[in-house]
């Protein structure tokens, strides 16, 4: 079976691209490296963070492998906290803060029309290409349910009546921002 690496430790991502790519790909986790370095995320958009990730991995350890960035992007705040999703309440990447955060901020809004927009940057052989998966939705009032992380608890999918963190995981594994765009990074691969 072949491999590809996953420039990420995130337990939920990398359960997610497995899902989606198992029958070919094992996925390979920075842990399963070894590699625990922080690896920055200095651009400016998420096209430019997922690149500087992947990169940063092929250029250490010259195997193939992929990076995403995500962005939660709210209509009335006017696309924020997009590419500060991670960081939206301070520098220690506290997705509890971060939701009261954007609860406290939209508190005053009727509008609370949301997506979460995922860029992936794939990278064979030192050539680069990148898929985009988005999700619209809308964000709650309060937190409800457990599963996943990040906003999970405060954002309803298009179409749905529970948060994501309610839905049942497989669930969020077919319809999600990231699982499009790996579907489509799956399509680009022949999957
Ligand atoms: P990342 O840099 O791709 O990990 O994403 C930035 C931030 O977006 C994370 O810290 C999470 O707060 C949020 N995020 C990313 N993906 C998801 C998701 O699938 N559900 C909920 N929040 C997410």
């Amino acid at each position: 079976m072949k491999s590809l690496v996953f420039a990420t430790n995130n337990k939920h991502k990398i359960e997610e691209a497995t899902s989606i790519l198992h029958s070919t790909y094992k996925i390979i986790s920075l842990k399963d490296l070894d590699y625990s370095d922080d690896i920055p995320e200095t651009e400016a958009t998420l096209e430019g963070n997922a690149s500087l990730k992947a990169w940063h991995i092929y250029n250490k350890f010259g195997i193939d492998c992929f990076a995403d960035d995500t962005g939660l992007e709210v209509e009335a705040l006017n696309g924020a906290p997009g590419v500060y999703s991670a960081r939206y309440a301070g520098p220690e990447n506290d997705f509890n803060r971060n939701v009261s955060k954007l609860l406290h901020e939209l508190q005053r809004y009727k509008n609370r029309r949301a997506r979460f927009r995922t860029i992936i940057s794939l990278i064979i052989k030192g050539s680069e290409t990148k898929f985009e998966g988005i999700i619209n939705g809308s964000i709650t009032t309060e937190r409800f349910g457990y599963h996943g992380f990040g906003y999970d608890p405060v954002f309803v999918p298009k179409g749905y009546s529970q948060t994501i963190a309610e839905l049942d995981p497989e669930l969020k594994n077919k319809i999600s921002h990231r699982a499009l765009a790996l579907q489509k990074m799956a399509d680009f691969l022949g999957l």
